[in-house]
This record gives C-alpha cells, structure tokens and sequence, in this order.
C-alpha cells in the first residue's frame, strides 16, 4: 500500500503523489469529505514526502524515508516548514496582529501542545480544546505574516495545513483569501473540511479539490487489527458500525460499547418475538436498560441490530455468505444460524427497513420508549412467528 499511514483514500492518494511526480504542486488544495475518514492523516503524510530529504521512489510511488532529519521532525509536527492551523479558544482582550497564542492561559498553551503531540502520534485524532470552536482571524494572520517574512527551507516545500477550515470565521476567511491571491515560491496551503458548502466559494475555487469518501468496512477493520490491537472478529462488526468513519471505529473500540450492546439488540429482538406477553417484558427492558443509555448509543445497539438482521439477509440469499457477515464467530453468530433456522418466512427486508426508519426517528429525536416500541411492533408483524411453533 502507498502512503501506509492513510488508510484507503487510494483515488486521493493518487492525485497528491501524481503531483510530486510530476512536480505540478498546486498553490492550493482542498481535501473534502465525510468527518474521520483520513483528511488531515492525507494532507500530514503529503507535507512529509514533501519535505523528505531522501524519499524513496520508484515507478508510481514516493514514499517518506521516515529517517531523516526532517522525516523525524515531522513526526513531531514540528517540521519548520509545515503548520497546522485548528480551532482556538477566544483569548482575551488585544490586537487582532497580536500571534494567537500570546493571548492564551498558560493551561490553554499547555493543551494544545498535548493536542498537538496526540495529533502528531496519530492523524486521525480529533484535535479538541474546551471552547475552540473558531478559527480566528488572528490565526490566519500569523500564517500570512509567515509567508511573507521567510522563505521555505532550501529543500522542501512550505505547507500550511488549515484543519476543519469551514471553522474559519468571516474575517479569518477574507483574511485567507488575500493569502491564497499572493504569490509564494514552493508553498502549498492545505484545506480540509467535512463541511465543504461552508467555505465561500471564492475560496473553494481558489483550490484544487480533493475528494476523501467513506472508508470501505475492509480498511478500516484491518487497520483497527493493526493499529488498535482489535481481533478480526471484533473488527469486523465495529467496522461495519463506523460507517467509514475510522475516527469512530476507534472511538468505538475505546468505549468498549459494541460488546454489551451487541447482547442489548438480540435480547431487545428476542423479547419484540415472544410468542406471547412480550410487552410486560418489553417495557421492563427499555425502562431498565435502554433508558439509561443516551440517545447516541441506543443509535449504536439498533446499528447493531441492523447490521445483525443484514447478516442473516445474507445468510438466507447468498450460498457463499459467511464471507461477507459482520458477525461470524461467538453469541451474536450463533444465535444468527438459529435464528435463520426458526423464522423461515420472516421478511427480512422489511424488518431491516424497520430498523433503519427507528434509527431515523432516534436521529430526529423521536420519544425513545415510543420509536423502540414502534419498532418491536414491527419487527413482530415482519419476522412473525416461528415455523415450528412450540
Ligand atoms: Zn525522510
């Protein structure tokens, strides 16, 4: 795989190391796409082959030697020629010329150089310091004043990496432009955004746009075996969960959740399908367990019953399907093949599209005990009773 420390982005990827090949670096890019799927992983991994000092090439590849002076100071993000540019906290009273960092507590400073090291160790971490919300215009001066002063170091190329850009305020992003309308030898300025239609589109056509899709369920869970220590089965099910977002799966995995949960959604599914007084049992459930959960994780146990009720669709209309199943291994897959055994005429589809119309109602806010009993309603008419009644 090129560029080893991004997960998938193959099509991204291949336009920034086409670019160095070819030496046709744009002024400016703006790399695009959903929240956790590598965008500021991709811009970090371009400025280090960037400013590698002995990158390793070969036919369709530059890679970083990761042994290099400027190799090793890139590993700390303190590469002289590379900035990244996040949300900060509003500082006190001042100059908008002042740096944006002369304003800031002492506490302030020091976490956000525990953010940066965090960030520096893994680019998938979400750098998040209590009350940034803004890119300040001060900080966009800082990057400005920069560039004007000095040059690039003598190999290399300056690259300033602006993180969740649409955070810019009015004034930073005006700011902004004028530095993009200014002429800078070996320079390159980096936008990434999750949220690309709230840039100005003055600045947006500006830029060389870069679009990073969801990960696919296969890339994020072989790099969680890898970089998490998750096993494969694990994997597997909080890939499928994460929605190509690998900052979730890894959220996900730290939280320990998938586990409990798993086990929630079968005995919610369990108790929908009693033969009979199910809903004495069914209210004892929601009030007892699912109540005491917030709304984010009742949206994951009902992921997980989705991505369940997907397997055994599979199950039952693929002759090969174990390949493909999320579940394939302890509780959650046995109780699948039985499950595909007993309700021999359930109308999986539909069951599924009850599940992902509670997600929805969960997402808009809905009444949680009204949408799971809605739910368990359903999955009553669509899956029905057992063939082999008992
Ligand atoms: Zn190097």
């Amino acid at each position: 795989m090129r560029w080893q420390r991004v997960i998938g982005q193959e099509h991204a990827k291949e336009i920034l190391i086409s670019a160095i090949r070819r030496d046709r670096i744009a002024h400016a890019y703006c790399l695009w796409g959903p929240e956790g799927v590598g965008k500021d992983a991709l811009a970090i991994e371009f400025a280090r082959v960037l400013n590698c000092s002995e990158p390793i090439v070969s036919t369709e590849r530059i890679e970083a030697c990761g042994r290099c002076k400027d190799c090793l100071q890139m590993s700390n993000l303190q590469h002289p020629n590379v900035r990244l540019v996040f949300s900060l906290p509003a500082a006190g009273k001042g100059s908008d010329d002042d740096s944006p960092l002369v304003r800031l507590s002492d506490d302030h400073i020091a976490l956000i150089q525990e953010q940066l090291a965090l960030k520096a160790h893994d680019p998938y971490h979400d750098i998040s310091i209590p009350n940034a919300t803004q890119i300040r215009i001060a900080s966009i001066r800082d990057v400005r004043r920069t560039l004007q002063l000095s040059a690039p170091l003598a190999h290399g190329w300056r690259v300033v990496i602006i993180s969740e850009a649409d955070a810019m305020t009015i004034e930073a992003a005006n700011a902004f432009l004028k530095t993009l309308e200014e002429p800078h030898a070996r320079t390159t300025l980096i936008l990434t955004t999750s949220r690309r239609d709230q840039l100005p589109p003055t600045i947006l056509s500006r830029c060389q746009q870069i679009h990073c899709g969801a990960l696919s369920d296969d890339d994020i869970a072989a790099a969680l075996v890898e970089r998490e220590n998750v096993s494969p089965d694990r994997a597997r099910v909080i890939a499928a969960l994460a929605q190509g977002s690998f900052r979730r799966a890894v959220e996900l995995v730290r939280s320990s959740q998938d586990d409990d949960s798993s086990e929630l959604a079968l005995t919610f599914l369990r108790t929908a399908l009693k033969p009979s007084r199910y809903q004495n049992e069914l209210h004892g459930l929601i009030e007892r367990r699912i109540a005491t959960l917030d709304r984010q994780q009742i949206a994951v146990v009902l992921r997980l019953l989705l991505i369940w009720l997907n397997d055994a669709y599979r199950l039952r209309t693929l002759s090969d399907a174990s390949r493909y199943l999320a579940f394939r291994e302890g509780d959650a897959a046995t109780a699948l093949r039985r499950f595909i055994e007993r309700y021999t005429r359930a109308r999986l589809d539909d069951a599924i599209e009850a599940v992902e119309r509670a997600i929805a109602a969960l997402e808009s806010n809905a009444q949680v005990p009204l949408a799971l009993v809605a739910l368990a309603v359903r999955l009553r008419r669509t899956i029905g009773q057992t063939t082999s009644s008992q």
